[in-house]
């Protein structure tokens, strides 16, 4: 099949799903307001595929059937591969301005790098490799969206998963039958959940330890899967009306989250990748390139997000000739060197890769690693710059249909900037605050803290994780050279 379009997409969305969002159950996704924009944004992505302007840099042949697939399934042979598939996820974000985590490229790339790594599951058995190939290429084939759901609830943190108050409070594995495994318990979480076509299970690399063994699974099913269930937060947005003028982030690309409760959910042998399986649930999220790609596509969308942010910068201190003061300026020139060094490590990431397993090109680990450590803490110092710099301009926004009301010509009066008129001016100003201010952002903000998983353990993993052999030689030589002069004097 290949490529789908936006209506397919959507047409897809309509199988039957659990979705409890606001004390109601939702029986069409499509309808419901707090989903029907960002539904509208994906499915513009997969139109994209189609349009003969882009299609050329978002598409690929399937090694298959020949059939054009969505570029972010393609492993890539070499730097200038990953060069045209990094075109590829900018085109995409940058159709939602950066502020869209879990759009499908995300996944699509992750699917991917997982499936590169499939040897890793063949340790357990050949099947299990064969199922990973098979399950990667049913979804390159039929350009399926998914999400995926790796941590468990927080109810109890201080207990591992088979000493909290119930066994299946945590999703675990409560019996073999012929057809499959039948699965209980929760997930948590899963962004975009109610409106993808397949969710994806697998461990987030937390040890799980002895006795904890029927919660060590990875497995994929289709969100329709029967007693599969989301349930969700409550929207920030839970309407459709917001204008793109007032809004132009918040108003189109929230991403919800869910809580995905599996109420004795079989999932069919084929569909399984591993289960019981302490060791492989403790070691497959670092393994080779399974999380690799999808850090990949994440850096290419962060750097959409941070070139937003810069631009929004350079044109709030404009729009009222802050931008004349050297602290101000310099506040800009800030998020501008960081938006310059994330591209820098993007580009050397992509260069200084190395050769797979398969034969393919893996961008270079450390450095991908690096900024999505970097990038988080980053973005709590912008806010915090533009903040200072936007001042009380970015609370005093009116409606953009005041500008029409019957105080027009004081409100295009008193909020003029130094060069334009009210609506301009406040224009921008509201593109700040929608940027990092409204709750939607703001929640992607926490996304981007946490959407790797606990940043604490990923950094304190990265200490051990990342190669800095030569500067340790470095110091093992001076440490030498200090040791000499007491040679004769040391064992
Ligand atoms: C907006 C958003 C979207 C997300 N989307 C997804 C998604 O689509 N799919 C998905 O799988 N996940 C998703 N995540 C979940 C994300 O992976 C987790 O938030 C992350 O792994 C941290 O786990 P937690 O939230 O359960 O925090 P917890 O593990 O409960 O941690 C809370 C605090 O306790 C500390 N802590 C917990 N355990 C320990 C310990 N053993 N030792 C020391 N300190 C500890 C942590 O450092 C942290 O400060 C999302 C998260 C957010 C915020």
């Amino acid at each position: 099949m290949g490529i789908r379009t936006g209506q397919q997409y959507k047409e897809g969305l309509r199988s039957p799903r659990e979705v409890y969002i606001n004390g109601e159950r939702v029986t069409d996704v499509t309808q419901y307001p707090a989903f029907r924009r960002p539904i509208e944004a994906i499915a513009k992505l997969y139109d994209m595929k189609h349009d003969p302007r882009h299609q050329a840099t978002l598409t690929f042949p399937s090694p298959t059937t020949g059939d054009l697939c969505d570029i972010c399934f393609m492993p890539p042979k070499n730097a200038e591969e990953l060069g045209k598939k990094t075109a590829a996820y900018k085109l995409f974000a940058k159709s939602t301005y950066g502020v869209m985590g879990r759009s499908p490229e995300f996944m699509n790339a992750h699917i991917m790098g997982i499936a590169e790594s499939s040897k890793f599951f063949g340790k357990w058995g050949q099947q299990f490799e064969d199922n990973m190939n098979r399950y990667f290429e049913y979804v390159r084939e039929n350009d399926l969206f998914l999400t995926h759901a790796l941590g468990t609830p927080q109810i109890d943190r201080s207990k591992a998963s088979h000493e909290q108050r119930d066994l299946f409070l945590h999703l675990g594995v409560k019996e073999e039958t012929e057809e499959g495994i039948i699965v209980r318990g929760a997930k948590q979480l899963a962004t975009m959940g109610p409106i993808t076509d397949e969710l994806l299970v697998f461990p987030n690399g937390r040890a799980f330890k002895e006795g904890d063994e029927r919660y060590c699974m990875a497995f994929a099913i289709p969100v329709s899967t029967p007693g599969l269930k989301m349930l969700c937060r409550q929207p920030f947005v839970p309407n459709d009306d917001r204008n793109v003028y007032d809004h132009p982030f918040s108003s189109r690309f929230e991403e919800n989250d869910a809580m995905v409760v599996f109420d004795d959910v079989l999932v069919p042998w084929e569909r399984v990748f591993f289960y019981n399986n302490i060791e492989a649930a403790n070691t497959m999220r670092f393994n080779a390139d399974v999380s690799i790609h999808a850090t990949h596509q994440a850096t290419v969308r962060k750097l959409v997000k941070f070139g937003m942010a810069a631009a929004i910068a350079s044109k709030l201190t404009d729009s009222v000739k802050t931008n004349v003061f050297p602290q101000v300026a310099e506040r800009v020139g800030i998020i501008i060197a960081m938006l310059k060094s994330h591209e820098s490590a993007l580009f050397a990431a992509e260069q200084c890769g190395e050769y797979n397993d398969n034969g393919n090109w893996r961008p270079n680990k450390d450095f991908l690693e690096a900024q999505n450590i970097l990038y988080s803490k980053n973005n709590e110092v912008i806010v915090d710059l533009i903040k200072q710099m936007g001042a009380a301009g970015l609370m005093l926004t009116p409606s953009g249909s005041d500008f029409f009301g019957p105080e027009s010509e004081n409100f295009q009066y008193y909020f003029s900037g130094a060069n334009s008129d009210g609506f301009h001016r406040v224009q921008i100003a509201k593109m700040a605050w929608d940027f990092f201010g409204d709750a939607a952002t703001q929640r992607l903000l926490h996304y981007e803290r946490f959407y790797i998983g606990d940043p604490m353990f990923y950094a304190a993993g990265y200490s051990n994780r990342a190669n800095i052999r030569e500067w340790l030689d470095l110091t093992d030589e001076l440490l030498a050279q200090g040791r000499e002069q007491f040679s004769a004097k040391v064992q």
